[in-house]
């Protein structure tokens, strides 16, 4: 019923969704994580997330609309207009989420849940044009190679992961619900895939413009309530070692593993 094909881009996307669940269960590597160790994950994750954006979104949309497009303005205009709306939506929605109120007597400080889901949000949406190139990448072998383009999905799910149960574990969330929802969230991408192989006659150039979407978004969430909230504890040296950190671990990953 299903062409080979098919199966094999669905398997591939499942299975590299689910390693962002084992990142999530990475949480558990560590028994207890004092205000100081989170700080620290949430700027190592900003780090992650900042080369994310960059390398594995921002640069090959840009790429791919400009193949795309018969005029550099008319590229330009169609990525400037997708990151734009990225960022605008995610604004929006940060406009509209309620505002907590810390009743829960918690002392210190403490990332709040709405920041978390924002945070999370913006992976859980970045990982949809990522399984949308997957389903593509096997619908289309000429768009991309799609075991090196599974492989590297895969294996920066692993920092992805544990970021969504980073920021959950610093919203006060148990490791088990934090490990499992990262597990959850990773399942966004093979739905992903499975609307890129169903809808194979467009989507080669819906995915970069939802690349660069994708990229905005993920930005203004770690400009907007990562970084502002980690450098709140004035160790500024320290958080900008664990953002760089992870930027270089995060860009070395996607360079390696998009060859
Ligand atoms: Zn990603």
């Amino acid at each position: 019923m299903f062409s080979e094909i098919f199966v094999q881009g669905i398997l591939a996307s499942l299975f590299a969704g689910l390693v962002t669940g084992v990142g999530g269960f990475m949480i558990f590597l560590k028994k207890k994580y004092s205000e100081e160790n989170i700080n620290f994950m949430l700027n190592l994750a900003a780090g992650v997330m900042l080369s994310a954006s960059f390398f594995a979104l921002l640069v090959p949309a840009m790429q791919k609309i400009t193949e795309f497009s018969p005029d550099i303005h008319v590229a330009g205009f169609w990525y400037c207009g997708a990151v734009f709306v990225g960022v605008l939506l995610i604004w929006l929605l940060n406009t509209i989420l309620p505002h907590e109120h810390n009743n829960m007597g918690q002392h210190g400080m403490h990332f709040s849940l709405k920041k978390a889901w924002l945070f999370i949000i913006a992976i859980t949406l970045h990982k949809l044009p990522e399984g949308l190139a997957v389903g593509v990448a096997y619908s289309a072998e000429d768009f991309m190679n799609p075991d090196s383009l599974v492989l590297g999905i895969a294996l920066h799910n692993i920092p992805e992961g544990l970021t969504i149960a980073i920021s959950l574990v610093a919203a006060h969330y148990s490791k088990l619900k934090a490990a499992l929802t990262s597990l959850l969230i990773g399942m966004v991408q093979p739905v992903g895939a499975l609307i890129g192989l169903l809808t194979m006659d467009f989507s080669d150039k819906i995915v970069p413009l939802g690349m660069a979407m994708a990229g905005g978004t993920l930005l203004f969430v770690v400009i907007n309530e990562i970084l502002p909230e980690t450098y709140g504890m004035k160790k500024t040296e320290k958080s900008a070692f664990a953002v760089f950190a992870g930027f270089i671990f995060m860009t070395y990953l996607t360079m390696v593993l998009g060859e």
